[in-house]
């Protein structure tokens, strides 16, 4: 099967995630799907096909050199986003796009617009796949997928270009955060690998943000509000207090880069108790850490004020990958070469998220993100350039040649 053919039939199946199940794979359809990929990694010659019952498929390109090679991965995620629906997605390409609107879905009116998406403009007389504007398409990443897939099958038919082992796994629920829960990382056994799993064309990511998330409570003491005085503690207005003292510009809205942040996700509360939530994101470990004492130093603030009242709770939930990528820069390197070795221009970029790569880094597998082409994602106005697809597999086939060679 070529690449379009088989990304093709990749987005008919539904794997969308589901945070709630609390199973893994948390939905079936991811299951079905990593069954199907299973069988079709065995039909085109790769050895040592596993798939677990968390819905982790691994496999094995065998080196075909005699030289030390190092083993390395490349890694692609089975599901696609909660945000959108991804049953009976219907594709279609629009051959070299003009630069014109593309109507998605007349009926509903859903028009892809340069006005609205200018990145359209980059892919001027390529090949478009897009939506029919009901479903997300499920490029991320299925694009990922079968860029990977049929990278190997090249390898295979390609005797002639020597590579090491190359071992290949695709996981559940990245979506979800939970991609690499269950990753067996020494059952992978490579000593680095990439995840297929980024945007545009030469993306290449190996930094992501620190990442907390902050509970603060607040306790008040409700008496009627007629006979209140002195004596009354309002903590929804104790709250606000607090979330008025943080720094006004640094939030998500505020920010784009390197500059992190402090995000109120929900206030929740009424007279007699109050709950804030903030997500604390930076891609700098220190200001990171500044950050979470920023928070209790507040809390303290409140409770000088009011005694008692306010109390906090801080958990890390991922961080940079940028510290376990450093010490190993040459895995960084070696895709910029495999990039320009096939004229795609390298985009180094901090990603403003985590990433399943950051827990793999984290487990021991030091893991970049490489662009799978996809733009939009998670929405019905989801769409990828073939010819971006293309350029990832060739990346990959050039990284695998390139490690041999070094
Ligand atoms: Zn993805």
């Amino acid at each position: 099967m070529n690449l379009v053919d088989r990304f093709l039939h990749y987005v008919s199946f539904d794997t969308q995630s589901d945070e709630l199940t609390n199973m893994t794979p948390s939905t079936p359809g991811q299951m079905v799907f990593a069954q199907a990929l299973a069988e079709e990694l065995k039909q085109i010659g790769l050895t040592e096909v596993t798939l677990d019952d968390n819905g982790y498929l691994m496999a094995t390109l065998p080196a075909n050199t005699d030289k030390k090679v190092p083993v390395i991965g490349f890694i692609a995620h089975l599901d696609t986003s909660p945000d959108m629906s991804g049953r009976h997605v219907s594709p279609r390409i629009v051959k070299n796009y003009g630069g014109a609107d593309i109507v998605l879905c007349a009926e509903e009116d859903v028009v892809l617009k340069p006005s609205e998406f200018p990145e359209l403009l980059h892919y001027v007389g390529q090949d478009l796949i897009v939506t029919d504007g009901k479903t997300l398409l499920g490029a991320d990443d299925k694009a990922g997928v079968a860029e990977i897939v049929t990278a190997m099958e090249y390898l295979l038919a390609h005797p002639e270009i020597k590579h090491g082992k190359i071992r290949v796994a695709f996981n559940p629920d990245e979506e979800i955060g939970k991609g690499a829960h269950k990753f067996d990382v020494k059952a992978f056994g490579a000593e680095w690998a990439y995840t297929m799993d980024g945007g545009e064309i030469g993306e290449l990511e190996y930094e992501n943000f620190n990442a907390a998330v902050a509970r603060v409570t607040f306790k008040g003491r409700n008496v009627h509000p007629g006979y209140a005085k002195h004596k009354m503690i309002n903590s929804i207005r104790i709250a606000n207090q607090y979330a008025i003292m943080l720094p006004r510009w640094e939030t998500p809205e505020h920010t784009e880069g390197y500059e992190g942040f402090y995000h109120l996700i929900s206030f929740e509360g009424n007279v007699e108790k109050t709950v804030l939530t903030y997500i604390i994101r930076d891609h700098d470990r220190d200001r990171f850490e500044r950050r979470k004492k920023e928070l209790e130093h507040l809390t303290r603030k409140i409770n000088n004020e009011f005694p008692g009242c306010a109390s906090i709770e801080i958990s890390d939930q991922y961080y940079n990958m940028r510290e376990k990528v450093e010490p190993v820069m040459h895995i960084v390197d070696l895709v910029s070469d495999a990039m320009r070795a096939v004229d795609v221009v390298p985009m180094v970029k901090p990603v403003r998220g985590g990433t399943d790569g950051a827990q793999l880094s984290f487990k021991g597998l030091p893991c970049p993100n490489i662009f799978a082409g996809g733009l939009n994602f998670h929405g019905r106005y989801e769409f990828v350039p073939i010819q971006s697809m293309e350029k990832a597999t060739e990346v990959i086939v050039q990284i695998a040649r390139m490690a041999a060679e070094k």
